[in-house]
């Protein structure tokens, strides 16, 4: 076997991720260029360069040697060995022997958990290189360049996919990760939502957007069904029309997600939408009858808000991002708070984790968790929300989510443990996906020893 040593991407990207995200760039889509008709995807041969570690973690078969395992289901695994082989977790245990060919990571001395997952992202929300959120002068080469680096950010932050929620470039950004043509979580995307307004039209045109979305290749419906709350957080869509939605959403076999406060929650729930997001202003009989329907929740108390309030500078004067804005989030802070609290003491209530991040928060997400936990939500439940039951929301258990055998090799790893310290998180040391390892701060650095 051989010790890790750290493919060239990998390297730079530690001191400089920007220029190594250029750079890997650059090479991937001059070799795309070259080899591929134009609008078809090449054939997944591998690349003749160790690009990003592709080739060796998808040719050869790799082992992590871990300290302690958090598998995503709620166990805790002590001196566990993980054997992968072609981008996919092959087995998990104590006594698992890894063939002569693989290359070993030694995380002995770290934590490893599933890659993590943030089931609502805007991907495309960002500062320009003016540093203002509607940077009116900016290039389109800057803006994709911007999206790029945000989908480093997540990544490097621990999130090997995300939600988002979403805006039509994110199809694009969705599939050139997923070519390997540029580093990134792997993406989900709603493509465009459904506003709720005065002049949303009749059922029969909400059910055509629906059918629309599909053909667009959205891999879910977002529905907003309130206004802002920025703007009062009134309802905008009617239980009936939310029903056309989901309802039609349900029969072309997709999810919806419904951005939803005070009544919208109740409406949303009823007409048996897939998941309610923010909910605030909803009160103990709306979350009990989520948690009767299984409707998945995803409220926010520590990263989207807050986010706005430390960048005011950045945000004001952007729409409803106004200081009447600013107080409205504000005052639905604690709101939300005491929301969170009362829901996770719900029983059967399904709370999944979703940042809401927009720009300034891409790549900071784990201080949803620990917001989460220092709302008193146990450790172990907040880890089991951002990997397998999101996944379980994103209806792909079967591929990500948990450190276990079949799953996809999205792990990641921390030098302490989240469990007793979860601010450990801010400093995700590995990062994993599907078998292709994007930083390594651990084994690395042993092995300089
Ligand atoms: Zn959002």
């Amino acid at each position: 076997m051989k010790r890790t040593g750290r493919p060239l991407c990998t390297r730079a990207a530690m001191y400089l991720p920007i220029l190594a995200v250029l750079s890997c760039l650059l090479s991937a889509k001059a070799w795309a260029q070259e080899d591929s008709p134009a609008g078809q995807a090449p054939e997944q041969t591998p690349y003749t360069a160790p690009l990003d570690g592709r080739v060796r973690g998808q040719v050869q078969p790799e082992l992590i040697e871990a300290g302690t395992v958090i598998d995503g289901k709620g166990n805790v695994l002590h001196n566990t060995r993980i054997l992968l082989e072609k981008g996919r977790i092959v087995s998990v245990g104590p006594t698992v022997s890894a063939p002569r060919d693989a290359v070993v990571y030694d995380l002995s001395h770290a934590t490893v958990l599933p890659g993590l997952i943030d089931v609502h992202v805007h991907i495309t929300y960002n500062f320009g290189v003016t540093g203002r959120y509607d940077d009116t002068r900016e290039t389109p080469e800057q803006r994709d360049l911007i999206y790029e680096r945000s989908l480093w950010e997540m990544l490097m932050g621990g999130f090997t996919t995300v939600q988002s929620v979403g805006a039509p470039e994110d199809a694009t950004l969705r599939d050139f990760v997923e070519r390997g043509w540029i580093p990134g979580p792997r993406i989900l995307t709603a493509y465009e939502p459904i506003f709720g307004s005065p002049q949303v039209g009749s059922d029969d045109v909400l059910r055509a957007k629906t059918i629309l979305l599909q053909y667009e290749h959205a891999d879910l419906v977002k529905i907003f069904a309130s206004q802002s709350i920025r703007d009062g957080a009134g309802e905008t869509l009617t239980l009936d029309q939310l029903q056309a939605i989901c309802g039609e959403a349900r029969k072309l076999g997709m999810r919806t997600l419904v951005h939803a406060y005070r009544g919208s929650v109740r409406n949303a729930t009823l007409a048996g939408c897939t998941e309610v997001e923010h909910g605030t202003y909803a009160t103990q009989d709306d979350l009990n009858l989520m948690a009767e329907k299984g409707t998945y929740f995803d409220p926010q108390v520590g990263l989207v808000i807050q986010n706005y309030l430390s960048h005011i500078p950045q945000f004001n004067g952007a729409g409803n991002l106004n200081a009447q804005g600013f107080e409205y989030m504000r005052r639905a802070l604690s709101v939300n708070e005491k929301l969170f609290q009362d829901a996770i003491h719900t029983p059967g209530l399904k709370v999944v984790m979703g940042t809401d991040a927009v720009a300034g928060a891409h790549g900071r997400q784990v201080e949803e968790i620990i917001a989460r936990i220092g709302l008193g939500q146990s450790p172990m439940d907040a880890l089991i929300s951002a990997t397998s039951l999101n996944a379980e929301s994103l209806r792909m258990s079967n591929e990500i989510g948990s450190i276990a055998p079949g799953q996809q090799a999205d792990i990641i790893a921390v030098d302490g443990d989240p469990l007793t310290d979860p601010a450990t998180l801010r400093n995700i040391a590995f990062v994993m996906k599907g078998g292709v390892v994007y930083k390594d701060m651990i084994s690395a650095a042993a092995a300089t020893h």
